[in-house]
């Protein structure tokens, strides 16, 4: 992943290399290039503008003030700008409740599913969690399978209900099984369609109100650059999510999605999918995303 964009910024910063000092010129050309890598990264113009903008300020600034070479500098500021773009800090969440409710949303194909049984391993292993997991999908008898084909592989328990068609009773079902059963953690997993529609929204904005989750998370692909921003915003509108899960960051993504959802959203991205496999899946940090994107 950022192949693309880490060898374009590594080739601006080459520009400075050489020079004794950073100059409102050459730090217009090299940001010039930075600029041209973010946009061809499917990063949104506006925010790759203020970017850009943002670094010539500090370039400019600090630039008197270190002992650092012209190109380390530019590498150390374009690195703490990134990390800032993406939220600065990690943000977890919030499993508090009792049993703590989790609801997944996002459009079919996103990789729900697959985060689903991803987040219920990482509770269950890492942070000592019962969970349960929830199929709402009440439209794909194969999603419902998918579900409990992988509950079984990482031996979490599977709520369906394959007779009823609607996914407020499901959801509420499942509380009170896991109630019952002594999970202290339910993950939801809705229905998704290939597109935004109104009787998705008002599906899922009805499964949210019966059961007042601690935490929602909206899951995209980031091989969808800036559409997955734009179905961010969208969902964001409607179900006031609390974080982002990134899929398929181990695909051959450009980085649009990862370096805008957070300033265009204004929520956290909490998690990112880097593989098919249940164990493929990270906690996010912006710092250590820069310094990948940086290489
Ligand atoms: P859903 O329709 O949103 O529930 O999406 P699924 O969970 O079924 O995922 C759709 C496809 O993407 C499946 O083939 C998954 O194996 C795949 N997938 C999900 N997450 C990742 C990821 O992080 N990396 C890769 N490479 N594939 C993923």
């Amino acid at each position: 992943m950022f192949e693309n964009l880490n060898e374009r910024l590594e080739r601006s910063f080459q520009l400075l290399k050489g020079q004794g000092k950073i100059t409102e010129i050459n730090v217009a050309e090299t940001l010039k290039d930075v600029r041209r890598a973010l946009l061809d990264a499917d990063v949104n113009f506006t925010i790759a503008k203020s970017f850009t903008n943002t670094v010539k300020e500090k370039a400019l600034g600090q630039n008197v003030l270190t002992a650092l070479k012209p190109n380390q500098l530019m590498v150390k500021i374009v690195h703490d700008e990134l990390a800032e773009l993406m939220g600065s800090t990690q943000v977890d969440i919030n499993i508090e409740g009792k049993p703590s409710v989790i609801l997944i949303a996002g459009l079919q194909g996103s990789g729900k599913t697959t985060f689903s049984g991803k987040l219920a391993l990482l509770l269950k292993t890492k942070r000592a969690k019962n969970p349960l997991l929830v199929a709402c999908d009440v439209y794909r008898p194969a999603a419902i399978d998918q579900l409990k084909v992988l509950g079984e592989q990482i031996g979490v328990p599977v709520f369906a209900d394959i007779e009823s068609k609607n996914p407020v009773k499901i959801a509420k079902d499942a509380i009170k099984q896991a109630k019952a059963n002594g999970n202290d953690l339910v993950i939801v997993d809705t229905a998704g369609r290939l597109a935004i529609d109104e009787e998705m929204m008002k599906e899922i904005e009805a499964v949210k109100k019966a059961i007042e989750p601690s935490e929602i998370l909206f899951v995209v692909d980031s091989m969808t650059g800036q559409d997955a921003v734009n179905t961010a915003k969208e969902f964001n509108d409607r179900l006031d999510f609390d974080g982002v899960v990134l899929t398929k960051l181990d695909g051959d993504t450009r980085g649009g999605a990862a370096l805008s959802i957070r300033s265009i959203v204004n929520k956290p991205i909490k998690f990112v999918g880097t593989g098919e496999k249940m164990e493929a899946l990270d906690v996010f940090h912006p710092s250590r995303m820069a310094d990948r994107i940086l290489g």
